[in-house]
C-alpha cells in the first residue's frame, strides 16, 4: 500500500480543559511540553480553549507558550459533553490539521480523546508520562505497560494526527509571560442545545475526594505509619502547612486511606512544591510518583531508606516524635515565637 502523504498535517495543538472557567494544570504544563516540541519540530503550538466565557483562558495559553488560540465559546458549551466538544475538535483537527494533539489523562480528556479518536482514521496513545519527537517528526509517546512494569514508546507511523493524552504533574509548565501575543481565532460551536442529546442537570461534588495533582504542600505518609491511626498525626501537619495528606500505595492496600490518596505509578503523579515522604521507604513505583517535587523532606528511622537518596533533607529518627514536634515547631513560629528546638 502506497504511503499516504501526510505532509500538510503541521504543528501541535494542545486541548485545554477547564471547569467554571479555571483551567486544569495539566492543560499549562502541556502547553510548556508543547512549547518544547514545537520548537524542536520548528513549528507552530496551538491551543483549543472550548467552554462558556473562557475568552480569558485563551489569553492565558497564549501567555503560557501557544501561538495561536482557537477559542469555542458559546453557552451550550459551558459544562463538558462528549458529542458538542468532540465536534468542536473534530473541526479544528479538520480545517487546521495539527500533526499532533495532546490533552490531559483526565477523567475529561480520556473521555474526549477516544471520542475524537474513533473519528479520525488515527490511534491514540493513552496515559503517557514520557514525551518525544523524532526526526521524522514522529511523536515518541511512552506510558508504563504491563501492569506497569516497562515503561513502552508507542509511535503511530500511519497516520496523522498523532494523539496522545499525558499525565498530570509529569511536564513543567511555563510561567506566565504577558509579553507574548498570539492570535485568537473564534470557532463556532458545532451543535445547537436542541441537538445535544444529554442534559447537565448538577454537579454533585464528592467532597472527600482529594485531588493531588494541584496540590502545592503534601504530606504522604506509607507502611511506616502502621496504621490508620497515624494518618491524624500526618493531617495535624498537613493543616499546619496548609497542605493536603497523601499516601504510598502500601498503606493504601492496607486499607489505612482511600486511594485517591496514592501517589506513585499507580496513583497520582505530583509536582507540589513541598512534599513530605513519612515512614515511606522509597520504592521507585513511590518515586515516579513525586520526583519531580521542588522539595522532597523524608522522615525515616532506617538511615539507609532508599527514600533518602531523592530528598533534599532527611530526618532519620522516628516519625511519631519527630512529626508532633514539626507541628509544634510550625505552630510556634506561626504564633510569634522566635526559635523552636525539636527534640530527637
Ligand atoms: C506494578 C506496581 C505498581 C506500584 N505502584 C505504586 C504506587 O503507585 N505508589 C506506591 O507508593 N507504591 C507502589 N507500588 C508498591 C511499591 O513497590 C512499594 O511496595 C511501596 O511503595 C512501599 O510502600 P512504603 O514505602 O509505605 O512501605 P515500606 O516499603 O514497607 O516502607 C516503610 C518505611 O517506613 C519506615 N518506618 C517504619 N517505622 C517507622 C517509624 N516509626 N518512623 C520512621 N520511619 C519508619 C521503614 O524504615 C521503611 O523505610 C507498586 C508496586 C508495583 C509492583
Amino acid at each position: 500500500m502506497p504511503e499516504k502523504d501526510w505532509s500538510d498535517y503541521r504543528g501541535i495543538l494542545i486541548v485545554v480543559e477547564q471547569r467554571n472557567g479555571i483551567a486544569k494544570k495539566v492543560s499549562w504544563q502541556l502547553l510548556g511540553e508543547g512549547r518544547r516540541l514545537a520548537d524542536k519540530l520548528n513549528t507552530h503550538l496551538s491551543a483549543l480553549v472550548i467552554g462558556s466565557n473562557v475568552s480569558a483562558l485563551a489569553k492565558e495559553a497564549i501567555y503560557r507558550g501557544a501561538d495561536q488560540v482557537y477559542l469555542c465559546d458559546s453557552e451550550e458549551l459551558k459544562d463538558y459533553r462528549t458529542r458538542p466538544y468532540s465536534k468542536v475538535c473534530l473541526t479544528v483537527i479538520g480545517q487546521y490539521k495539527p500533526e499532533i494533539v495532546l490533552m490531559g489523562a483526565t477523567y475529561t480528556g480520556r473521555d474526549l480523546a477516544g471520542a475524537i479518536a474513533t473519528h479520525l482514521p488515527t490511534g491514540l496513545t493513552a496515559d503517557c508520562t514520557q514525551l518525544d519527537v523524532d526526526e521524522q517528526r514522529l511523536l515518541l509517546a511512552s506510558r508504563p505497560a504491563f501492569s506497569e512494569k516497562m515503561l513502552a514508546t508507542i509511535l503511530c507511523k500511519q497516520f496523522k494526527p498523532q494523539m496522545a493524552t499525558a499525565r498530570s504533574g509529569v511536564f513543567l509548565a511555563l510561567p506566565l509571560d504577558p509579553t507574548r501575543d498570539g492570535d485568537i481565532i473564534p470557532i463556532a460551536s458545532q451543535m445547537k442545545e436542541d441537538e445535544i442529546v444529554t442534559r447537565v442537570l448538577d454537579f454533585l461534588e464528592q467532597n472527600d475526594y482529594v485531588s493531588l495533582e494541584d496540590q502545592e504542600i503534601i504530606v504522604a505518609g506509607g507502611r511506616g505509619l502502621g496504621g490508620p491511626e497515624a494518618f491524624a498525626l500526618l493531617q495535624n501537619l498537613a493543616d499546619a502547612l496548609g497542605g493536603v495528606v497523601g499516601a504510598s500505595r502500601a498503606a493504601v492496600d492496607a486499607g489505612w486511606i482511600t486511594h485517591d490518596h496514592q501517589v506513585g505509578q499507580t496513583g497520582s503523579t505530583v509536582r507540589p512544591k513541598l512534599y513530605f515522604a513519612i515512614g515511606i521507604s522509597g520504592a521507585v513505583q513511590h518515586v515516579v510518583g513525586m520526583q519531580n517535587a521542588d522539595m522532597i523532606v523524608a522522615i525515616n528511622r532506617d538511615p539507609n531508606a532508599p527514600i533518602f537518596k531523592v530528598a533534599h533533607l532527611g530526618i532519620v529518627g522516628d516519625l511519631f516524635t519527630l512529626v508532633p514536634a514539626l507541628c509544634t515547631a510550625i505552630k510556634a513560629q506561626k504564633d510569634g515565637q522566635e526559635s523552636v528546638g525539636i527534640a530527637l
